[in-house]
């Protein structure tokens, strides 16, 4: 017998690095109207690295750089490896932490010693009711740092800003093809959500062609705009690589996870897993889903 269309679609899926977990999924991949992708870890390499340490009083470069690194071991995000990383590369070994808390689309809070430390967005963690000084110079450096198209990260200790680290990621090399095949299968460009600020986020979309973006989105928000495409009539495709993504893809009509750093909740939550570090896997498994709905239907 010959097998079904829909699972030689699977098959082929397979060979250009998509894992489709289903034969409704693979049928369903071709009907996306709208392809959703997230940014840290999906449109970049998801390999950030710290390139600048801003300490504020009171703290030198490298207390900065081990008490974050301490709060962050535990963590799955890449930005949380990126620290520990940049900590080892300047000979500093991380303190182990307590009480370890990941807070998607925010950042992890931990106790390292006897120090309670914060590591996250300043959109968390620089509430605009603090006006004390730290905070006040804490925004200044952290808006600089957007403003560059860097991501910026806060780290406070007891409660207090402490320093702010810039961040930058490099854009994955077959990004603008898989934008620009999107934009040709679906109809419309694909849009990017973020947890990130909206000036890194614009400087990146303006690179591989995205008009569209929403940025500073904690997971909730993503959903919110995965359902106000639905409610508008597009069936969206989500692509993402973090837990902050997880109740998106479960929301969407259907939910591609980048296989490479993603976290585990992410992979199960998918439809569908990139096991290849490729985004235009994603355009490609799209089109052989028509191909098949062609021979189906
Ligand atoms: P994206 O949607 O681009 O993948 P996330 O939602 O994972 O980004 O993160 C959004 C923002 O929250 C990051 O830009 C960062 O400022 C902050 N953040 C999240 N997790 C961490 C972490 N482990 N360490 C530091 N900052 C973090
Ligand atoms: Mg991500």
């Amino acid at each position: 017998a010959t097998m079904p269309p829909l699972l030689a679609a699977i098959a082929n899926a397979g060979r250009h690095g998509v894992l489709v977990k289903s034969a409704v999924v693979m049928e369903r991949l071709g009907t996306t109207t709208r392809v959703a992708f997230d940014k840290t870890g999906t449109l970049t390499r998801g390999v950030p690295r710290v390139a600048e340490i801003h300490p504020l009083p009171g703290y030198a470069e490298h207390d900065v750089l081990r008490l974050a690194a301490g709060a962050e071991h535990p963590s799955e995000h890449p930005l949380g490896a990126a620290v520990v990383r940049a900590a080892r590369e300047r000979g500093l070994s991380p303190t182990a932490a307590d009480d370890f808390e990941a807070r998607p689309g925010r950042g992890v809070t931990a106790r390292v010693g006897d120090r309670l430390v914060e590591v996250g967005s300043p959109g968390a963690l620089l509430p605009p009711g603090r006006t004390d000084g730290a905070f006040v110079d804490a925004r200044t450096v952290a808006d600089d740092l957007a403003g560059s198209g860097w991501t910026a990260v806060v780290v406070l200790v007891d409660d207090r800003p402490a320093g702010i680290l810039g961040i930058t990621d490099q854009l994955r090399a077959d990004a603008r093809d898989a934008v620009a095949a999107v934009t040709d299968l679906t109809g419309h460009q694909p849009v990017l959500l973020t947890g990130d600020n909206p000036y890194a986020a614009r400087h990146l979309a303006d690179q591989i062609g995205i008009d569209d973006v929403r940025a500073g989105l904690l997971p909730d928000g993503k959903v919110a705009a995965v359902r106000a495409y639905e409610r508008a009539g597009d069936r969206v495709t989500v692509v993402g690589d973090g837990i902050n993504d997880a109740p998106a893809l479960a929301a969407a009509h259907t939910g591609i996870a980048m296989g490479g750093a993603g976290s585990d909740l992410t992979l199960q939550t998918a439809d569908a897993v990139v096991v290849r570090d490729e985004l235009t896997a994603v355009p490609a498994a799209m089109a052989l889903s028509r191909r098949a709905r062609r021979v189906v239907v």
